[in-house]
């Protein structure tokens, strides 16, 4: 897991990650500028994204889930009606809590890139509202255990677990 700046040798995107995340969106993965999550296996799971895109697009979602096999349990637990559930929780201290991860996404995207459009506006509902758990399970993923309290709770809750490896061979597609 990490946040940024993203300059640990874990964490600095390889030609081989862009390959990999690729082959996991099947479109050619662009303006990724840090791996905030792995797999256990080393392929990543998570992918940073540039807050401003190349073509001048403002984008909020710092964090992105990009495992294909993550992605799927999280869309089966949103499936499940899990959101509404995990939404009455946003009382007291988690509500408190769910602020606070508001704010720290906020102040790792800050940190990378001030984008005046998205001034105050996270992911996933933050903070008030819980709308993808892809987006919070990518934070969480990224920011480790304990931030964000809804992202956890949603990847305890998800059949597909960090600890395990869930990935297609990625060693047959795109330069290594
Ligand atoms: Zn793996």
């Amino acid at each position: 897991m990490t946040t940024p700046p993203f300059d640990t040798p874990d964490s600095i995107p390889t030609a081989r990650d862009i390959a990999i995340v690729s082959a996991q969106l099947g479109r050619p993965a662009r303006n990724v500028i840090g791996i905030s999550a792995r797999c256990v296996c080393g392929a990543p799971t998570v992918v940073a994204t540039k807050p401003r895109l190349e073509d001048g697009t403002p984008f909020p979602t710092l964090y992105y889930l990009s495992s294909p096999a993550a992605t799927a349990a999280v869309s089966t637990l949103e499936a499940t009606g899990v959101m509404p559930e995990l939404a009455e929780l946003l009382v007291d201290d988690v509500r408190d809590a769910y602020l606070a991860a508001h704010e720290a996404y906020l102040a790792d995207r800050n940190g990378i890139e001030f984008v005046e459009e998205l001034d105050g506006i996270s992911a996933g509902g933050m903070p008030t509202r819980v709308k993808c758990l892809h987006a919070l399970v990518a934070h969480s993923l990224s920011a480790g255990a304990g931030v964000n309290p809804i992202g956890d709770l949603a990847l305890e809750r998800a059949t597909w677990s960090p600890d395990v490896c869930e990935c297609v061979d990625y060693e047959l597609v795109g330069p290594a």
